[in-house]
């Protein structure tokens, strides 16, 4: 089976029950679309509410855009001082190599910006993006972002790896991916030696749905680990996908069994076309709560807002403790609640 690439390839494989409109030509003419034989086989056609089928096969809701939604949700144009740099933070950056992904997530935060299209990174301008993270000595983490960087070949990955390793002032490389989930079998032998290299790698797997750890996932996943490559995971908050705590739970707990550090839980960031994704931060909030205590804490993850304008990424979690005259009061993981007083001496 082919990569699905458009609404045609989508409606011949049976995946657009309500038929290709006008209105949702439109969406594929903006957006792009790609679904991977792993995630194709995975769909239920019958099941009007697969959250594999939302995740990646475009409706007619994306041609509605909110007021608040922007095409660059999260300011990364304003805080790129070259070509595929953003330095957002004093001690990392993003380098984009290639705007391509396995798949095109329905809700993804760059949806203006990743796509076919659009090519890698030219050899001049890596060159600049190199010069730059070596004239400043702050850099300490580059993570490879995009795109998928593991759309890379081994070859010109492993270039890239040795480049950033022999920058002094780095102390690790970061790659943010999907592929061993959506596309297991790209991670080769090949592939897990190109990653080792002077500093540590370490890896950030997207994933959103238990469902999407299938055996062949689970082999990649264990590839990389017993590689020596650290796998953490993060995962975007997705009405109608992972919603529940039953969901979440799943998700996390079988992440922990693949040696998987569930890292980030993403409020949905406010791109276009993407408001039927987003959950409520006051909902999303009741959930992670209701984490605490019933799952491990190597299953709880961390509940973020990237926040617009460039501004950075803020936890959401609702806070346990509140200030309460010379203690705190603490809420457990039941509900019960208890004051605390720590080794401050009261006011006189
Ligand atoms: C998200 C992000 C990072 C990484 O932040 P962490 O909290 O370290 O995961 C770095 N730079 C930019 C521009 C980002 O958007
Ligand atoms: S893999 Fe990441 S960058 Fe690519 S479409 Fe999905 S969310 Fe966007």
């Amino acid at each position: 089976m082919p990569v699905l690439r458009d609404l045609d390839g989508l409606a011949a494989a049976g995946l657009v029950p309500g038929g290709v409109t006008p209105a949702l030509r439109a969406v594929a003419d903006r957006y792009a679309i790609a679904i991977t034989p792993a995630m194709a086989e995975l769909i239920d056609p019958a099941d009007p509410d697969d959250p594999i089928t939302r995740q990646f096969v475009p409706t007619e809701a994306e041609g509605v855009q909110l007021p608040q939604e922007q095409p660059d949700p999260i300011g990364d144009t304003s805080h790129s001082p070259v070509p595929g740099i953003v330095h957002r933070y004093p001690d990392r950056v993003l380098l984009k190599l290639l705007h391509a992904c396995p798949v095109y997530c329905r809700f993804c935060f760059r949806r203006e910006m990743v796509g076919p299209g659009g090519d890698a990174l030219s050899g001049e301008a890596l060159a600049t993006a190199l010069a730059y993270i070596r004239q400043h000595p702050a850099i300490w983490e580059v993570i490879l972002t995009g795109g998928d960087p593991l759309m890379l070949s081994p070859r010109r990955l492993a270039e890239v790896i040795a480049a950033l390793g022999e920058i002094d002032h780095l102390g690790l490389v970061r790659l943010h991916t999907r592929v061993p989930v959506v596309e297991p079998e790209r991670v080769s032998d090949a592939l897990v030696a190109a990653l080792r290299g002077a500093k540590a790698t370490w890896l950030l797997l997207h994933t959103n749905h238990p469902r999407e750890l299938t055996s062949a996932a689970a082999a990649a996943i264990g590839r990389l680990v017993d590689g020596g490559i650290p796998v953490l995971s993060q995962s975007v908050l997705l009405r109608g996908v992972n919603d529940t705590p039953e969901t979440l739970s799943s998700l996390m707990r079988r992440l922990v069994e693949l040696r998987v550090k569930p890292h980030y839980l993403h409020q949905g960031d406010l791109a276009p076309g993407t408001a039927q994704f987003r959950v409520p931060i006051a909902e999303g909030q009741a959930l992670v709560a209701g984490l605490r205590g019933h799952l491990s804490g190597l299953c709880q993850p961390t509940y973020l807002l990237d926040l617009p304008g460039g501004h950075g990424k803020v936890p959401l979690a609702a806070a346990a403790v509140q200030p309460d005259g010379d203690g705190w009061l603490a809420t457990d993981w039941q509900g019960g609640v208890h004051r605390y007083r720590d080794n401050t001496p009261a006011t006189a």
